[in-house]
């Protein structure tokens, strides 16, 4: 569903931020990628959205290039703080990428409601966003995006500024989220245990200029749970090999394997 080939991307102050990307996903494939912070993955993401241009290689959607934000994806930034507009309600907040799509205010309240009780939100839709913890302001980004019905979800590090029982709630949300709505994770993180809860693969990212360094099939239960799940030796076995791939990253530089 979602392949990426060749991707490159410089900035124009000169810095490589992404060297030679090559990936596919599937429809309806929850997939990790994981790299030490500053290694491009925000970059790689942002051209996946189309909020970034390139400057080689393509990036395509269901066979369509992807150009500009398209319409079926939703994407959850690590900053939840900045990407609510403070002057709207929670409800508002949600409501207004289903306003851009058009969608009429009947079906938008059900899709508001819906999403809004899925992440646990019920009782919020009155409250400003800056009245809120900033896991629950986390919640609202998922909210809309699952309001949103995309068919690509993409979230960059999504977690990574709240504390740590509401991360593991969290992530829980996301893996009922994917199993409930079959839709389409790409999910980035530089928490080498969290991309391996999480995803059903696990791709390993070198330092910038990154290049792919490896993949990992996680073959655990569909079902997870964090005390189980992080407790199968299966996990130990599974996180190690992550670690140990981004540590020979780090040590050989991201052009060899
Ligand atoms: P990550 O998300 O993995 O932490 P980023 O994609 O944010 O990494 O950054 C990758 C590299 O690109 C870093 O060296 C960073 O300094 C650089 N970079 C990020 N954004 C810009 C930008 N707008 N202009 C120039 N360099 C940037
Ligand atoms: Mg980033």
């Amino acid at each position: 569903m979602l392949e990426v080939t060749g991707l490159h991307k410089v900035y124009s102050s000169g810095v490589e931020a992404v060297s030679d990307l090559t990936f596919t996903v599937a429809a309806g494939e929850l997939v990790c990628l994981v790299g030490p912070s500053g290694c491009g993955k925000t970059t790689l993401l942002r051209c996946v959205a189309g909020l970034l241009e390139a400057t080689g290689g393509t990036v395509t959607l269901d066979g369509r290039p992807v150009s500009g934000p398209p319409p079926g994806m939703a994407v959850v930034f690590q900053e939840y703080g900045r990407s609510l507009f403070p002057w709207m309600t929670v409800r508002d907040n949600v409501e207004l990428p289903l306003r851009q799509k058009k969608i009429r205010p009947p079906r938008r309240r059900t899709l508001v409601d819906d999403a809004l009780a899925a992440v646990g939100l019920d009782g919020t839709h009155a409250a400003y966003p800056w009245q809120l913890s900033g896991g629950m302001q986390q919640r609202v980004a998922i909210a809309r995006a699952v309001a949103y019905e995309p068919s690509v979800l993409l979230m960059d590090e999504p977690f990574a500024a709240v504390d740590a029982q509401t991360r593991a709630d969290l992530e829980d949300l996301v893996r009922a989220l994917w199993q409930r709505l079959g839709v389409t994770v790409l999910f980035v993180t530089h928490d080498i245990d969290e991309a391996v809860y999480l995803g059903q693969r696990v791709l390993m990212l070198s330092s910038a200029p990154t290049v792919i360094q490896d993949e990992l099939a996680v073959d655990l239960p569909l079902e997870r749970d964090q005390s189980s799940t992080r407790a199968d030796p299966r996990f130990t076995a599974l996180r190690t090999r992550v670690y140990e791939q981004i540590q020979l990253a780090k040590l050989s530089g991201p052009h060899h394997r």
